[in-house]
């Protein structure tokens, strides 16, 4: 192509080159004729758009699978090349900060994790800090960036401003999308404007990152409960995100589970955060550290066993709540649930055979995460290539002829 090229024309090339690149990024590295076919377009409309691409830099052809076809020939498959853009997901945890750098295809190039106490200190200079580590990741680096996501466990409104967060009072009311920008304007390369923010709740991201890179075939409804400091539940179903009208969907931390247990900083009592939350459990069990969990595990104490198992049962008692109000055929747990899991399942499955109504047709699936602590981050990540990949040309108009 080249030269002028009419508006509707455009517009339709914008179209296919996401449907292109979003069917790459679903399938892997495949062959011109076989995406003609998947996309329902011609193959010399694929091969243009293919050679754009590779221009570009954002495709390469890949080695075939099959030895014989020689590499260029129609057979060849083309994926995504490795000067492709990047995006960065970054998580600011109660008590620490990871972030990940991301190929197109979700693939975790290089992470970072320091601990960091986000309950004191200028929250300010604590997204600085986490704009540091994404910093760090990028050196050396010459991808173009695609943007940034954050996972905060908090609710989370327009412009990544923070409605409320129990365990992260200070950053109430930040706009922290627009915080952002503002630290990152010198990443923003040859596309000025084109850097995308995403700001979302840390186990909302989590249940996307579960969904889109936890190995977990045909999980397509479920949700994740994670425990750190507070607890969090993310809620999918048929393959999307349920976050509610506000945001604050999946609060499960803040489902009473006894109205006149102790104070929470919700300003509620008898949450469930004060019952499971990992201060919680960390001071019930005589503990300083997360660290030490695996040692007290291990150690076979009953009193060890007694605090995890009344853990197990109020976790099972809010779960089942939750699983009854949305009907979701499986629980994956994340965070502190997944290292305790072996002590935490039988009494948790106990509970939801109990108490889910749905369980007499169709028994609670219980699941560990795949991806250790890493949830939350990649899914921050993938939320942003999901935008780039909704409209790759905003990120490179110059993947377009001119007009
Ligand atoms: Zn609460």
């Amino acid at each position: 192509m080249g030269g002028r090229a009419p508006a509707r024309q455009r517009s339709i090339r914008r179209h296919n080159l996401a449907l292109l690149l979003t069917e790459i990024e679903r399938s892997g590295p495949i062959s011109r004729a076989e995406l003609a076919r998947r996309i329902g377009l011609t193959k010399a409309t694929v091969s243009s758009m293919v050679e754009a691409l590779r221009g570009a830099g954002l495709l390469e052809e890949k080695v075939p699978p099959l030895s014989g076809v020689a590499r260029g020939r129609p057979g060849s498959p083309v994926g995504f090349s490795v000067q492709a853009p990047v995006a960065i997901g970054i998580e600011i945890a109660v008590d620490y900060v990871s972030a990940c750098l991301v190929d197109l295809d979700g693939t975790v190039r290089r992470s970072v994790r320091h601990a960091q106490d986000h309950r004191r200190g200028d929250p300010a200079q604590h997204l600085a800090r986490a704009v540091e580590c994404a910093r760090g990741l990028l050196a050396n680096a010459p991808n173009r960036l695609v943007g940034l996501g954050v996972a905060i466990p908090g609710v989370i409104g327009d412009r990544g401003r923070v409605r409320a967060a129990p365990n992260l009072p200070a950053f109430v009311g930040h706009e922290l999308a627009v915080e952002l920008n503002e630290l990152v304007t010198d990443l923003v390369t040859s596309a000025p404007g084109a850097l995308c923010i995403e700001v979302g709740n840390e186990a909302n991201l989590a249940a996307l990152g579960e969904l889109w890179y936890g190995g977990h075939d045909d999980l397509r409804d479920f949700v994740l409960v994670s425990g750190e400091i507070g607890v969090g539940a993310g809620v999918v179903a048929g393959g999307r995100l349920f976050a509610g009208a506000g945001g604050a969907a999946g609060e499960l931390g803040h489902v009473t589970v006894d109205p006149s247990g102790p104070p929470c900083a919700c300003g509620s009592s008898g949450c469930l955060e004060r019952y499971v939350g990992q201060d919680v459990l960390l001071s019930r069990l005589g503990l300083d550290r997360r660290e030490q969990l695996a040692d007290a595990l291990c150690s076979g104490e009953p009193a060890v066993g007694k605090v995890l198992e009344e853990a197990a049962h109020a976790l099972g008692v809010a779960t089942a709540a939750l699983l009854n109000v949305v009907d979701v055929p499986a629980v994956v747990l994340g965070g502190l649930y997944a290292e305790l899991a072996p002590a935490l399942e039988a009494v948790l499955r106990a509970e939801l055979e109990r108490r889910v109504v749905a369980h007499v047709w169709r028994p609670t699936e219980v699941v560990v995460t795949n991806l250790g602590a890493t949830a939350a981050m990649r899914g921050a990540a993938g939320v942003v290539l999901q935008r780039f990949f909704a409209d790759p040309v905003a990120f490179i108009p110059a993947l377009l002829p001119a007009e």
